[in-house]
């Protein structure tokens, strides 16, 4: 999952979530993630810094959650099978996110 959206993410080159700049390198991990130093503001950022997932928890149970909403569950069943709350604007970028 987390591979997935790092190749849409940066599929044009690595670039700062920050700063937009593509003066970017690899700095070592941070949380079992890929961490990377923006030579231009000197910001840390990993694959999901500024992404709805960066904010999550449990991830694994987000992923359920959203591939039940793109079959077509609602927003209440999704709440119901899977125990989670999805605040009503992260439930519309998760179909951004995921599709
Ligand atoms: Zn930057």
């Amino acid at each position: 999952m987390v591979s997935e959206i790092r190749d849409r993410r940066f599929s044009g080159g690595y670039h700062c979530p920050h700063c937009s700049s593509d003066r970017v390198v690899r700095y070592g991990n941070y949380r079992k993630r890929k961490r990377y130093l923006c030579r231009s503001c000197r910001k840390t950022f990993t694959d999901l810094t500024s992404t709805a997932l960066h904010y999550i928890h449990d991830k694994e149970k987000f992923v359920h959650a959203a591939k039940l909403m793109l079959s077509g569950a609602t927003l209440e069943k999704t709440t119901k099978k899977t125990g989670i709350s999805i605040p009503l604007p992260l439930a519309g970028g998760t179909k951004c996110l995921i599709s």
